[in-house]
């Protein structure tokens, strides 16, 4: 008998109270209980430019049962937003480090926002003082290139969108560019994505939710087909 996948709710594109734009409510914690209330099974936490958050997200998922991919929301030179997911929160720091070497400046908690860094019981533990919401100075291949060489997915975040997203930067996605995937807003179907970008057919489209306050989780949902909850079969429901 052939074997019956699953299809395995995602949404895999959640900021936390690090991403100064974000909502001050969105602790790890919050986060990982707002999805498994909304019957998430897998969930990214991709803060822009830091992975700081990840380990307290994936600690506070594992007492929720919901698997967290960590990932990171990397802004290129280019001004083009790319979701790193990576198999493991050390893997998530290594590009950190990277990144993190390339993006200058200081937050202007007044002007941008807070970024809080916090544990999974919810206790602050410190406030970065890095201007995450800045571009860093690597280009996409870079980026990419990073991602790749943690074991990670890279994806062009937001496709359909006009701030951050490759074509609306670049005019195009440059062909040699070695994407995993590519995400589309919640309030654009994977449909109309194949029919706006009928170039694109051979990537494989996510959608999610880019939320940014507890309420917008889950509004954006990607089905996986696999029967393993874990990176390999994110990785494996992405390939096929
Ligand atoms: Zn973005
Ligand atoms: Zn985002």
């Amino acid at each position: 008998m052939p074997t019956v996948l699953k299809r395995i709710r995602a949404d895999l594109h959640i900021h936390t109270c690090l991403s100064p734009c974000a909502d001050l409510l969105m602790s790890p914690k919050a986060i990982v209980q707002a999805s498994a209330q909304k019957d998430l099974k897998v969930i990214a936490v991709c803060d822009h430019n830091s992975a700081e958050n990840t380990w307290a997200a994936v600690k506070a998922g594992r007492k929720t049962g919901v698997l967290v991919i960590p990932g990171m929301e990397i802004t290129s030179r280019e001004e083009v937003h790319i979701l790193g997911w990576f198999p493991a929160v050390e893997a998530a720091l290594e590009v950190q480090a990277k990144v993190y070497g390339a993006l200058p400046g200081q937050n202007d908690p007044e002007r941008f926002g807070m970024q809080i860094v916090a544990d999974e019981k919810d206790n602050i533990t410190d406030f970065s003082q890095r201007l995450l919401i800045g571009a860093t100075t690597l280009s996409l291949e870079d980026i990419v290139r990073v991602i790749h060489r943690a074991e990670g997915l890279a994806v062009a975040a937001h496709i359909d969108r006009e701030g951050f997203g490759i074509i609306t930067q670049l005019g195009f996605i440059p062909p040699d560019l070695k994407l995993d995937a590519l995400e589309i807003s919640w309030n654009f179907s994977v449909a109309k994505a194949r029919e706006t970008f009928p170039e694109y057919e051979s990537f494989p489209f996510v959608c999610s939710s880019d939320a940014h306050e507890l309420e917008a989780i889950g509004r954006g949902v990607t089905e996986l087909e696999t029967n393993e909850i874990s990176f390999e079969g994110l990785k494996a429901a992405l390939s096929k």
